[in-house]
């Protein structure tokens, strides 16, 4: 079946959902992006400043060439909207001593596939980035052409693009009936193709069909202020980095920001409508406990902004992306597991060729049961 000019609605207008959304309407396609707040707003998932764009995936070949296309792309999209996107900082990656198999198995992959990176003792990491104390750390891998995407920025103005191209963007929520059928102002919603990219809200939209395999976890992140007069971490000066044994990342200061840290906990719950977006003590502290281990030249320093977020994990983290097993015009999008937002430009081109049946969708993307994948497998280590 083609669809080529068909009429489509897009329902979420998060990084997933505009980027879907442009890619239909270049493709010829009309295009009604929906969405319960406008584009950019404070509880969606990729509301933050910044996320990550880095190559590495462990063993993992294909997100790994996919986020390899995606920094040209998003390179090409920064220039055509006259406005810094892509902040080509580097990330490192710190091996944690007795738990490296992740950082292992990706160093083969970057070999292959031709991702230029720098493999640093311990002792090189102290003179290469000494914002950084290393007492637990085996070994680094850092990788120049990473860094970080502004991140509310690039929905707010892809969906300024949109516009400007002649899409539609409507305020409103969709709702599902017990048949999952999507119904938007008590009507039923009507598209030859509806792609459902609500993020963390797709499994409260389909409790029998994504909730089992997509679980809501809460990410706090802190902003915490850089020394006065000292430009030492700053992008210019600081990659962003991954602490994957301590599971925390984060950037340096990009515009002021602040250097952004966020210690994941897998088990944090949050309702996504009703919650306050605000950090609690807990995240405060542990944020302190890990500067203090982790860079003690910001030991002291205030914080200075706050992040409240969400990301929907699957078991495998892998993506969600498949048609409703009843209702064939209506494609199922997301399933973040925390790595979605560095994809944009090409996962939203990728959905609009599924959605309008140029190609199938690959089997890590399809509903179905999922298992946990060991950590040298994991795409995310996870
Ligand atoms: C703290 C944190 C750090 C992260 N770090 C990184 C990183 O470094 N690199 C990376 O690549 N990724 C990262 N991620 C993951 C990334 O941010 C997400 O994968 C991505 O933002 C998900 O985008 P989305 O469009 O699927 O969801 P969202 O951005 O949440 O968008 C969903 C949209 O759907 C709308 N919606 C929901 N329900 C309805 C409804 N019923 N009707 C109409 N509209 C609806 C919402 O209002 C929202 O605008 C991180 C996530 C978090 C939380």
């Amino acid at each position: 079946m083609a669809l080529k000019k068909a009429e489509t609605v897009v329902v979420g207008a998060g990084i997933a959902g505009v980027m879907t959304a442009l890619s239909l309407l270049r493709r010829g396609c009309s295009v009604n992006l929906v969405d319960r707040w406008a584009p950019g707003h404070g509880r969606a998932s990729s509301s933050d400043y910044t996320r990550l764009i880095r190559s590495i995936h462990g063993a993992d070949e294909f997100y790994t060439r996919w986020v390899r296309e995606a920094r040209l792309r998003w390179m090409e999209l920064q220039a055509e909207l006259g406005t810094t996107l892509l902040v080509e900082c580097g990330a490192l990656v710190m091996a944690g001593e007795g738990h490296t198999a992740w950082e292992d198995s990706t160093l083969p992959t970057f070999d292959k596939l031709g991702v230029p990176y720098h493999k640093f003792s311990v002792d090189e990491l102290r003179v290469r980035f000494p914002q950084f104390n290393y007492p637990d750390v085996a070994y680094g891998i850092y990788e120049p052409e990473a860094g970080a995407l502004m991140a509310k920025r690039a929905v707010v103005q892809t969906a300024e693009l949109f516009r400007r191209e002649g899409g539609t963007i409507t305020r409103g929520r969709v709702t599902t009936d017990e048949r999952e059928q999507l119904q938007l102002d008590g009507k039923p919603l009507e598209a030859d193709m509806i792609a459902v990219t609500t993020g963390p809200w797709l499994g409260e939209m389909y409790r029998r069909t994504i909730s089992p395999i997509a679980k809501i976890v809460r990410q706090n992140i802190i902003y915490t202020s850089t020394p006065d007069g000292d430009p030492s971490y700053d992008s210019e000066r600081m990659p962003c980095w991954i602490d994957h044994g301590y599971g925390a990342y984060g950037a340096p200061s990009i515009e002021g920001s602040g250097v952004k840290a966020a210690i994941a906990w897998t088990e944090a719950i949050i309702d996504l409508d009703n919650d306050e977006r605000v950090v609690d003590e807990a995240t405060f502290n542990r944020t302190r406990q890990y500067l203090n281990h982790r860079m003690k030249g910001l030991v002291g320093q205030r914080a200075v902004d706050q992040k409240a977020c969400q990301i929907a994990m699957t078991p495998d983290t892998h993506f969600i992306l498949d048609f409703h097993p009843e209702h064939e015009n209506v494609l199922l999008v997301g399933g973040c597991s925390g790595h979605l937002f560095k994809h944009g430009p090409v996962f939203g081109d990728f959905v609009a060729g599924v959605g309008l049946r140029e190609y199938g969708t690959p089997d890590r993307f399809k509903l179905g049961s999922r298992g946990k994948l060991t950590a040298g497998a994991s795409p995310s280590g996870r």
